[in-house]
């Protein structure tokens, strides 16, 4: 279909080439002029990530980009074990995977211009583009968001084992419900093998994971995921600069989960590209039920629940990850659940804690 309306070639610089700026590279290179910025070498570029999706949500952003997602995908998940203050629930998986985010991303920036080893620190670095976009996920070039902030701190390993622990994802919340540890299988006894608390005890819960369950650790990374969704996280543009992704909170903050969200956003983003005000109305649109997971999850991080308070939200949450389950990746099961309310807002909560990756 011809577009009812010429887009201006723009030149645009891309700032990081985590999963938004890999996307908008790809797209946007094939109408504007594009360069993209990376502050690592691309010899030792990594992705911090545990590298779970949702098989089917996923799949038509990589066709967008011409690959195909399949051959990517190192795990598909059947069941997740989740461990909830010693106790341990199976739950059915509908679409989990893990997948070579390495090398996907890579193969969505093949071919473009790109320069690696270039930690861009400013607006003024880059003062001859046209559009300059903050895919940094710690959002560097954009001014500090007004109000307050929630990030959580994260740490993960990737770890052999000759005898894996766990056949397929598992996930255990910590105590104090401020977070959770992840195991995430990536085939060929090769896991990704982290935690990420509120309350700062993630790396003693690895600790006691690894002195439980051995393996041989490759390498650590961490850094905090910024969990505040977009209404939260204005301004989204300074200048000349606009953000996207987890820059803008493009996360959902259950799960901590941003490659979805981001690669919505970054489709926002390429769609509105030459209508900022709108690319800004569409992000809080999209992401407005972002905000009500937020104000059902922040109180219960900072553990002042009121369960009556909480009705609402809960329901509000409980009926969102019902409609919403392959892409969440996990199916839920409704004959776990009590039918007396209180009871039924109970169960309601802890499995949202329970599923909180
Ligand atoms: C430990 C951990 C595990 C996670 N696991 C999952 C998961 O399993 N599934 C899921 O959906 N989400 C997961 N997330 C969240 C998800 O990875 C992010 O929300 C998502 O990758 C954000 O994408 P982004 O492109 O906005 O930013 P990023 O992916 O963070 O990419 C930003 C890029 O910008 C570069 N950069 C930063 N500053 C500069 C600079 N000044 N100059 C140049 N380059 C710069 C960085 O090197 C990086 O390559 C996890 C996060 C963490 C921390």
């Amino acid at each position: 279909m011809a577009p009812n309306r010429s887009i201006r070639s723009l030149r645009i610089a891309i700032v990081g080439m985590g999963v938004a700026g890999s996307y908008l590279i790809n797209r946007l290179s094939r109408v504007h002029d594009v360069t993209g910025f990376e502050r690592y070498p691309r010899r030792t570029f990594q992705c911090v990530c545990a590298w779970g999706t949702s098989k089917s949500y996923i799949s038509r952003f990589a066709e967008a980009c011409d690959l195909n997602f399949e051959d990517y995908i190192l795990h598909e998940g059947e069941n997740m074990l989740v461990s909830v203050g010693g106790v341990e629930v199976e739950n059915p998986l509908d679409g989990l995977v893990s997948f070579d985010k390495h090398s996907f991303l890579e193969d969505m920036r093949r071919g473009q211009e790109i320069r690696y080893n270039s930690w861009v620190k400013n607006e003024e670095d880059l003062k001859n583009y046209d559009l300059i976009i903050d895919a940094t996920g710690l959002r560097v070039l954009l001014p500090k968001i007004e109000g307050y902030e929630l990030r959580i701190p994260c740490a993960q390993y990737r770890v052999k084992y000759r005898d894996p622990p766990f056949d397929d994802f598992y996930i255990q919340v910590l105590d104090g419900m401020g977070g959770y540890l992840w195991y995430f299988p990536l085939g060929e006894g090769w896991s990704h093998v982290g935690a990420g608390d509120l309350n700062h005890g993630h790396n003693q819960a690895l600790q006691d994971f690894f002195d439980r369950y051995g393996g041989k650790r490759e390498k650590i990374v961490g850094r905090p995921v910024r969990l505040c969704p977009p209404r939260y996280c204005q301004p989204f543009r300074s200048g000349k600069v606009v953000g996207v992704g987890e820059s803008i909170g493009a996360v959902f903050p259950l799960l901590g989960e941003g490659i979805i969200p981001t690669l919505e956003c970054a489709e926002l983003l390429e769609k509105h590209i030459d209508d900022l005000d709108e690319y800004r109305r569409r992000v809080i649109k999209h992401f407005e039920f972002y905000e009500t997971a937020y104000k059902f999850l922040e109180p219960i991080l900072r553990g002042e629940v009121s369960l009556l308070e909480h009705a609402e939200l809960s329901l509000a949450v409980l009926s969102h990850l019902w409609t919403n389950q392959s892409r969440y990746g996990f199916k839920m099961q409704i004959n776990r659940l009590g039918i007396e309310p209180i009871s039924f807002i109970q169960q309601a909560m802890t499995m949202v804690r329970m599923i909180r990756i």
